[in-house]
């Protein structure tokens, strides 16, 4: 066991940095064996990967991620720290590599099921199950050092990975395995021996160890054995209890459902939070305690409310701040990846259990901001923060034993889940969540396929046509997410209106015919966003898409601009004499969606996915000379995508804007104090192909 660590946050974070987290579900092939206990069924029923096709832009960055990153590495090193216990030295999370990785490879595998990808799912879970022990133990430190810093947090991950592998593969062989890593653990960690939340770094107040939660849970799920259970169920009590870290106890149930800021609650390390919230969205699946699922939800409405930014994601230096009130401030550290990550994945959860499309709303923010900015167009490296000021920087090497960071093994973990949850599947039929070119095909209850076919540029424009192709005619349900921003929306099918309600799904109920078609004209105004609290910035945004000014298309100069959004001129001729006399409207009533005329780019940079002539106002002196310059603003995942200390952007706007000072410099040391500027690792293509995604498409 660690000896009380007295370090602060910040040291902590200096020397261990990076390590996050995350963990998957993977779309069941092999249903779940019911123990004794109860399965909750999920509102909503994730898609089979292999059989979503995702296209365009979004389709090629998978494409891109899946083969130059997740199949594209040297596996082997991630079974090492098990095989020869390097954890026992620096860096100490050398563990979480193969379960981030493992977990990724099968959702690559699921959504690609090619041939070459199954021999490296073979031959890697091969590796790690050579490394378990005689009692069924499987960890990155030696005996001597169990439930040192990561250790438990490593085997969480191997437990992922395992599960990952039994869901899609039903390898019985597989799930013992893990069921006897879970029973090394009860053996040590159940009751009358060492409590889990005494272990791991205390600054974290233990959340990392008891982030096992999930995959314990899933073990039960499978295997249907009550110990299991009743171990879940006994590290959960923990979280209520006082123990050496604290007398208070995490009160991790308690505090959610009290509504506490996810800062005030337990240790505020944002991804080891949400993670224990994961496992409790697992526990509730088995044991319908609707207070778990209560907990969970408020605890993640909470985190809406004070943490996530403008770009979908939250943190500073990896944990949580209140977030959401300070975005607009040069931060320390933002967004790191593993959060950007967790938090989708949190999100998932949430979709399927309570069928809200709130949750989707928000996983499409996160998925097309600040998850898209944090990938290089390789495909194969990740930032560790991202900031919405400043300059775009890879992810440092954090491990070079296992050639990866936290980060970076952790992004294609929410990339690869958008085939789950893009279109999904009630009782009554297919339920769309996310508008993008491509084909589903959905299995309905019915036994027979029906197969949804989406021709759109969406995001970029906000028609989407989604063509019905099957055999014969058939009565389902057909339910459509209609996104909260989307206040004017017009859906047909076939040509005939069918009434919407903003931020609900739209329930189309008929007999479907081979060939009929659906019409979805999504509402692509650009909104002006006020910054939460009192702090006079503004931003845009297009759809799901957040804007941002980038310094390869707007230039500096010695004036103001204010954002001039539709309805703040006001004329006062008779007056001042035929002149027109401009009010800036620079603060939104509350609640008021403010709306700005954007003129699409034609010819825009090749490396912009998109831009938009974005009109601001020159006022030459206050009362007179008015007069609307545009600037261009573009979309933030693609902000700042030339990874240089020349290219900066910003995505919040002071009212006014003076141009002499938009883009901070030198940012890079506000992420990563010292001498050193993280650039690309040598194996990344970044570094040798530059930043066109387009290169990389094939
Ligand atoms: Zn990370």
């Amino acid at each position: 066991m660690p000896a009380a660590n007295n370090k602060s946050y910040c040291s902590i974070a200096k020397s261990l940095v990076g390590f996050l987290l995350l963990f998957v579900q993977i779309s069941s092939i092999v249903q779940a064996q019911p123990g004794s206990g109860i399965n909750m069924d999920d509102k909503l029923k994730s898609g089979l990967a292999a059989n979503a096709r995702i296209g365009d832009y979004l389709g090629s960055l998978m494409d891109s991620c899946i083969q130059n990153g997740v199949m594209g590495v040297d596996f082997h090193l991630y079974s090492i720290p098990f095989s020869d216990h390097t954890d026992d030295n620096d860096p100490k999370f050398k563990g979480e590599f193969w379960g981030k990785w493992y977990t990724s490879a099968m959702l690559a595998y699921g959504y690609q099921p090619e041939e070459a990808y199954k021999e490296i799912i073979d031959v890697s879970v091969k590796e790690i199950l050579e490394t378990q022990e005689k009692d069924g133990r499987i960890s990155s430190y030696s005996r001597e050092k169990t439930f040192d810093m990561w250790d438990i947090w490593g085997r969480k991950y191997v437990l992922l990975g395992l599960i990952s592998n039994y869901e899609q593969t039903g390898n019985k062989k597989v799930l013992k395995a893990a069921g006897r890593l879970t029973d090394e653990l009860i053996e040590i960690a159940g009751p009358g021996k060492t409590k889990l939340t005494e272990t791991g770094l205390e600054v974290l107040g233990s959340m990392s160890s008891t982030t096992i939660l999930e995959p314990v849970v899933l073990v039960y799920k499978h295997t249907g054995e009550q110990k299991y259970l009743d171990f879940a169920k006994y590290m959960v009590a923990q979280w209520s209890e006082s123990n050496a870290y604290t007398d208070r106890g995490m009160m991790l149930i308690e505090d959610a459902l009290e509504g506490v800021p996810p800062l005030k609650i337990s240790s505020p390390k944002a991804y080891e939070m949400m993670s224990c919230y994961e496992g409790l969205c697992e526990l509730y699946r088995v044991t319908g305690d609707q207070q778990y699922l209560d907990a969970v939800e408020r605890f993640a409405r909470s985190v809406i409310e004070r943490e996530i930014m403008v770009v979908g994601s939250g943190s500073s230096a990896e944990l949580w701040f209140d977030g959401a009130y300070r975005q607009t401030e040069l931060l320390e550290q933002p967004m790191e990846t593993c959060v950007t990550v967790t938090w989708m994945k949190l999100c998932y959860q949430l979709l399927r259990l309570t069928g809200d499309p709130l949750w989707a709303d928000q996983m499409e923010v996160t998925l097309y901001n600040a998850l898209m900015g944090a990938m290089n167009k390789s495909g194969d490296w990740w930032a560790y923060f991202s900031s919405l000021a400043g300059e775009r920087m890879p992810s440092p090497m954090q491990v070079p034993q296992c050639n990866s960071s936290c980060c970076v093994a952790n992004g294609p973990r929410g990339l690869l889940l958008t085939p789950l949850w893009s279109v999904m599947q009630n009782e009554q039929g297919p339920i769309v969540n996310l508008y993008n070119q491509g084909e589903w095909s959905v299995k309905l209850k019915n036994g027979h396929e029906t197969r949804l076919i989406q021709e759109t540029t969406y995001p970029q424009e906000g028609v989407v046509v989604i063509t019905i192709e099957q055999d014969g005619d058939m009565e389902y349900n057909i339910g459509l997410r209609i996104p909260q921003w989307s206040k004017e929306t017009l859906l047909t099918v076939n040509g005939e209106s069918f009434p919407v309600t903003t931020g609900e799904y739209a329930n189309i109920h008929r007999n479907w015919s081979d060939g009929d078609r659906i019409t979805l004209h999504l509402d692509m105004r650009g909104r002006v966003i006020q910054a939460p609290g009192s702090v006079n910035d503004l931003a845009v945004m297009r759809g799901p898409i957040a804007l941002a000014l980038d310094n390869r298309m707007v230039e500096s100069a010695g004036y103001n601009l204010w954002l001039h959004a539709d309805g703040a001129v006001w004329h006062h001729k008779d007056e001042l004499g035929g002149v027109d006399y401009v009010l800036p409207d620079t603060v939104s009533e509350s609640g008021a969606v403010k709306y700005i005329q954007l003129n699409p780019v034609k010819e825009k940079k090749e490396e912009v996915w998109m831009a938009f002539e974005v009109p601001f106002l020159y006022r030459y002196t206050h009362f007179f000379g008015h007069e609307v310059r545009p600037l261009v603003m573009c979309d933030y995942a693609s902000a700042g995508n030339g990874y240089s200390e020349e290219n900066l952007f910003r995505v919040w706007i002071p009212q006014p804007l003076f141009m002499n000072d938009i883009f901070p410099e030198q940012t890079w040391k506000i992420l990563y104090p010292g001498d050193i500027r993280p650039e690309f690792p040598e194996t990344s293509n970044e570094s040798i192909t530059g930043n066109s995604w387009e290169d990389h498409n094939h």
